[in-house]
C-alpha cells in the first residue's frame, strides 16, 4: 500500500457519556438490584466513529454538541486523548448526551438513552460548514436531528468533501438528504426499513443513493453502486466476544480508507477487518481498533 497523508475525516454526529453498570440480572420495574462493575466510556455513535476514524489512521474532526455538566468536560477530554479534533465542538448549556447501559451476566442488556445536549446541534454555524468542506470525507449517523445531517451533506458539496451517511438508527431519510449522499452504510435491519422490505433490497437503496454498503455481521459486507458493481466481501474469522461498536469500528475505518483513496471494495475488505478486531474485544469505545490492529488482522 502506497503511503499517503492521513486523511481528514470530519464526523457530524451525536455524543453521549456511557454510563455502563453490570449485575447478575436486570432490575424488574420498580426493584433495586445491587450490581457489580461499572465504567464510564465516550459513546453516540458520532462519537464512537470519530475515535475509530482517529484509531485507523486519519485526522479525525469531531462536530457536536456537549454539555456544560462534568459529563461534557470528560467527554471532551476522551475524545481529544484518543486522537479526536474537539476544536469545534460546541458546549450547549445543560445536560449533556447520557445512554445509561444496563448489562447482566449473560450479556443482556436495557439502554435508557438521553440525548441533552445531542438535540440542540440544530442548525451549522459558518464555521462548522468550512470545516466540512475542507474534509476528505464526512461521516453522519442518524442520532441528531435530520435537518443538521442534510445541512452538513450540502456543506460537503462546498468542497470537495465525499458523503457517507451511516443510516443508524433508521429512520425516515428525506429526499433532499439523499441527494447528497455518495455511500450510504446500512446494516441489513436499518436497510429493511428504509425501503419496508422483508429482506434487505439492494436494487430499492441503490435508486436512493449511487453506492451502498451493507454490513452483514459475521457475514461481512457486501458493496455494490449503481450499473456497476455488486460484490459481498467475506468477514475475518475471529472469536466474537461482544459485537457492540462493531459497525461504528467498521464504518470509521471505511471512511479512512476511502479518504485515502483506496478502491471501495479495498476499502470494504479493511473495514471488515476493524470489525473483526473490534468484536473480538469486549466492550464498546475502548473496543474500536487501532490502525495497526486493523492491519494485523489482514496479513
Ligand atoms: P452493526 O453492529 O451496525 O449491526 P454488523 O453487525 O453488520 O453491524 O457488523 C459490522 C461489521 O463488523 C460487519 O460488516 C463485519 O465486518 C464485522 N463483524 C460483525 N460481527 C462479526 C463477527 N462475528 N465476526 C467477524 N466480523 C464481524
Amino acid at each position: 500500500m502506497t503511503t499517503r497523508a492521513a486523511p481528514r475525516i470530519v464526523v457530524a454526529g451525536s455524543a453521549n457519556m456511557d454510563l455502563v453498570g453490570l449485575a447478575e440480572r436486570l432490575p424488574l420495574p420498580g426493584e433495586t438490584v445491587l450490581g457489580d462493575d461499572f465504567v464510564m466510556m465516550p459513546g453516540g455513535k458520532g462519537a464512537n466513529q470519530a475515535i475509530a476514524a482517529a484509531r485507523a489512521g486519519g485526522q479525525s474532526v469531531f462536530l457536536g454538541a456537549i454539555g456544560s455538566d462534568s459529563f461534557g468536560v470528560t467527554l471532551n477530554a476522551r475524545l481529544n486523548a484518543a486522537g479526536v479534533d474537539v476544536r469545534h465542538v460546541r458546549t450547549s448549556y445543560g445536560a449533556s448526551g447520557v445512554a445509561v447501559i444496563m448489562v447482566d451476566h449473560a450479556g443482556e442488556n436495557s439502554i435508557l438513552v438521553s440525548p441533552g445536549a445531542n438535540s440542540t446541534f440544530t442548525d451549522l454555524t459558518e464555521d462548522e460548514a468550512r470545516v466540512i468542506a475542507s474534509g476528505d470525507v464526512l461521516l453522519c449517523q442518524q442520532e441528531i436531528p435530520v435537518e443538521t445531517v442534510t445541512a452538513a451533506c450540502r456543506a460537503a458539496r462546498y468542497g470537495d468533501t465525499r458523503t457517507i451517511l451511516n443510516a443508524a438508527p433508521a429512520r425516515e431519510l428525506p429526499i433532499e438528504l439523499l441527494e447528497l449522499v455518495d455511500l450510504l452504510v446500512v446494516n441489513e435491519l436499518e436497510a429493511q426499513t428504509i425501503t419496508g422490505s422483508a429482506t434487505p433490497d439492494m436494487a430499492a437503496l441503490l435508486a436512493l443513493v449511487p453506492r451502498v454498503v451493507l454490513t452483514l455481521g459475521g457475514a461481512g459486507a457486501r458493496y455494490a453502486e449503481r450499473d456497476g458493481r455488486d460484490e459481498t466481501v467475506p468477514a475475518f474469522p475471529v472469536e466474537a466476544t461482544d459485537t457492540t461498536a462493531a459497525g461504528d469500528a467498521f464504518t470509521g475505518a471505511l471512511a479512512v480508507a476511502w479518504g485515502e483513496g483506496r478502491d471501495l471494495l479495498e476499502a470494504v475488505r479493511w473495514a471488515n477487518a476493524a470489525g473483526a478486531a473490534c468484536v473480538r474485544k469486549l466492550g464498546a469505545s475502548n473496543a474500536l481498533p487501532t490502525r495497526a490492529e486493523i492491519d494485523e488482522m489482514i496479513t
